[in-house]
């Protein structure tokens, strides 16, 4: 059986099945599984396309006997002259006395090994006789742990492929296979170890990613299918006319992408399942707006609405927003971390008690005194920033309320149908009409005065200026201090002809507030800050934003820095600062200055970051594939996708015979199991 232990195998000791357990290979399956991560291909080439030092294979004609000299104690050099291409190349072999008995003259070697193009000379690692075949010419390299080799992995697996081959079933399904040409399961296992040639195993790779794609993408379908079904009942029957009426007093009407995105959340939330659902849109793309109209459809059911942010001026923008916005129609709370003693009392009790419509605030909404009388829609604003625990205690506040994630940070969609593949997804891409695209350069720190006199002109016409100082952790104080030290600097730069704000996570929550507040109202000109005001923050007349060590920042952040301005009508501008050493810097500092589209920009950053990296790698929620890689093979992935909806929408998995094993596969599936309390 193919759970059969290693040890079973001819060859496989105590010793070496320990080995093999240190790597993680405890069955003969493991190993059959346990694919190579590269492959070395010999390639004979003519003599005059060899590099020198490279590693190169060669066939010839051996010319002379070889003469064998020993040195030292033990350490012997075998030469002779081989014939390639009618030219005489010598052959250096150490330490293999034994092959002089078998390597005559007259014989056809083959022969790979370190290439001395002025001497035309070959250091032998490697030799056989005869040509080259194809069989010889790919060699399986495998990733390695502690004692075992290359050699020994390799023996190891083929002698599991020829024991225990035979038992390796398909699992796809017939139908699948022809169509998409995919080799079945056992001779793509033979491939992925032993390929004759790279077609084979082209083909052989495209079939293990269609299977590790096809296998993720049914379970998060399996997954968004159970979660619907366990959460029936929840239909919230709002008023359709008073909604109308609510989006009519609006001072501008909604963009096609955010009519598209209400009408999917709307829907979600007269079904009787619960909504899980993803809201992705550049900075100033309008969700805000469309999260509005949502809340006052919930509060139309009789329900409460909640928003929770990461930080507290998040929280403010969004109070004074949706005060706006809400008019008199709804009673809005704002529930930080400041709101303390009797105060915070009064306010858990109106939550309570169904006095407040809507409860926007940070941490300080999910702690254990708030209790919502009917919480029938909750929001979690830049869900990235919180925990899973967070988003579920939130969750738990109501009975199955409908849940909508926003964020700004738009995600690649590999990414999204990767990671998020158990949520619905809505899109705004598309920006509100009248908008002026930011233009954005960068520069040397060489021209900061050039830069420092261009924000004094903006500024004498009434505009406004913020100059962010990197910051890696909140918590660097010499990050901070680098703040205060460019506060000091632009102070003395601009004398008394305007005033310099600071801004960082240091200071307390109302000096944070008196700071905003100043700067909302002109007070300050020019807000020197960490990158604390990166989310949400709204002054409509700032039109510069200058960035220090953009370097220092991802493609993301710099894009959601730069969101800070071209929130209003004028014409704004971004500037980044930046003396990047490598080429992938280099880049990020060009993709910015050449597009202000956020999913572009997105897309440019996984390829520069790679998929791991683009979440950080804790929180990433993304699988480890064997043979897939999402980047390059997304065109499989959106292939697989529409065939595990169709297969659960279609129940092919219980009622199809053709897809037992498929079942059978993901019912033995941990992962599922996992995701499911
Ligand atoms: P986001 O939350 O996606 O960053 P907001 O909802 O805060 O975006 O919208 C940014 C600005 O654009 C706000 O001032 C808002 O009033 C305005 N806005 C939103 N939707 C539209 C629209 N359809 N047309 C014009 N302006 C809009
Ligand atoms: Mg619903």
């Amino acid at each position: 059986m193919l759970s059969d232990p290693v040890i079973q195998l001819k060859g496989v000791g105590d010793k070496f099945a320990g080995n093999l357990a240190e790597m993680n290979l405890h069955t003969v399956e493991d190993l059959l599984y346990y694919f190579p991560n590269r492959y070395d291909v010999f390639e004979i080439k003519p003599l005059s396309e060899l590099i020198h030092e490279d590693k190169v294979t060669i066939e010839g004609r051996v010319v002379n006997e070889p003469s064998l000299t020993f040195y030292g104690k033990k350490k012997s050099r075998l030469t002779f002259n081989v014939e390639v291409e009618n030219v005489a190349i010598k052959a250096v072999m150490f330490n293999r006395a034994f092959a002089k008995k078998q390597i005559n003259a007259g014989d056809t070697i083959t022969l790979t090994g370190k290439w001395d193009a002025h001497r035309l000379q070959i250091t032998v690692n490697n030799y056989k006789k005869g040509p080259a075949s194809e069989q010889t010419a790919i060699q399986p390299m495998y990733p390695l742990k502690g004692d075992v080799t290359n050699y020994k992995l390799k023996k190891t697996i083929q002698s599991a492929i020829s024991e225990y081959g035979a038992e390796i079933t398909e699992i796809l399904p017939s139908y699948y296979l022809e169509t998409y040409k995919l080799p079945e399961r056992r001779s793509a296992v033979t491939t992925m170890h032993f390929p004759k040639n790279r077609i084979d195993l082209k083909h052989a790779r495209r079939r293990f990613t269609y299977e590790e794609f096809l296998l993720f993408q049914l379970r998060m379908q399996l997954l968004r299918k159970i979660k619907r079904e366990a959460t029936e009942g929840n239909a919230q029957h709002y008023n359709v006319m008073q909604v109308q009426e609510f989006i009519d007093t609006f001072p501008f009407s909604l963009t096609n992408a955010q009519q598209k995105s209400l009408n999917q959340i709307l829907a979600d939330m007269k079904s009787p399942y619960r909504m899980n659902r993803l809201l992705q849109g550049d900075v100033g793309s309008g969700k805000t707006a469309v999260a509005a109209i949502c809340l006052y459809a919930a509060i139309t059911a009789g329900k409460q609405g909640a928003l929770m942010v990461p930080t507290e001026i998040l929280a403010e923008q969004h109070y004074q927003s949706l005060t706006e916005l809400f008019g008199d129609k709804a009673t809005i709370v704002l529930l930080t971390g400041s709101v303390k003693g009797k105060k915070r009392k009064e306010m858990t009790a109106a939550i309570d008690n169904h006095e407040v419509d809507i409860v926007i605030g940070t941490h300080a909404l999910i702690q254990d005194d708030v209790f919502f009388d009917n919480l029938g829609f909750a929001i979690v604003d830049e869900q990235h920033r919180f925990g899973v625990k967070q988003r579920r205690t939130l969750r738990d506040k109501g009975l199955n309320p409908d849940v909508l994630f926003m964020t700004a940070t738009p995600i690649p969609r590999t990414l999204a149908i990767t990671a998020f593949g158990d949520m619905d997804v809505s899109v705004i891409d598309e920006m509100p009409s009248g908008r002026k695209e930011i233009e954005t350069y960068w520069t040397k720190e060489n021209t900061l005065d050039r830069v420092l006199g261009f924000i004094e002109k903006r500024v004498n016409q009434g505009e406004q200026a913020y100059v962010i100082c990197p910051l890696i952790e909140e918590s660097d104080k010499m990050d901070i201090q680098n703040a205060v030290d460019l506060f000091h600097q632009l102070q003395e730069f601009y004398s008394n002809s305007l005033k310099v704000g600071l801004m960082h996570g240091r200071l307390t929550a109302d000096e944070k507030d008196e700071v905003m507040k100043q700067y909302a109202a002109n007070e300050i000109q020019v807000l020197v800050s960490t990158t604390v005001v990166e989310v949400g923050v709204n002054v409509q007349n700032a039109t510069i934003m200058v960035i220090y060590d953009a370097e220092r920042f991802g493609l993301s952040q710099l894009h959601q820095l730069r969101g800070r301005v071209g929130r209003g009508n004028k014409q704004s501008y971004c500037i980044l600062i930046a003396d990047p050493k490598g080429e992938v810097g280099k880049e990020r500092m060009r993709i910015m200055t050449e597009t202000n589209n956020g999913f572009e920009l997105s897309e440019q950053d996984l390829k520069l970051r790679g998929p791991g990296d683009f979440f950080g790698k804790k929180q990433s929620g993304l699988p480890d594939f064997k043979v897939a890689d999402m980047i390059h093979d997304y065109r499989a992935l959106e292939t697989a996708r529409q065939d595990a909806q169709e297969i659960i929408e279609k129940n092919l998995l219980e009622e199809n015979s053709e897809f037992y094993q498929l079942r059978v596969n993901l019912e033995n599936d941990t992962f599922l199991h996992d995701k499911l309390d």
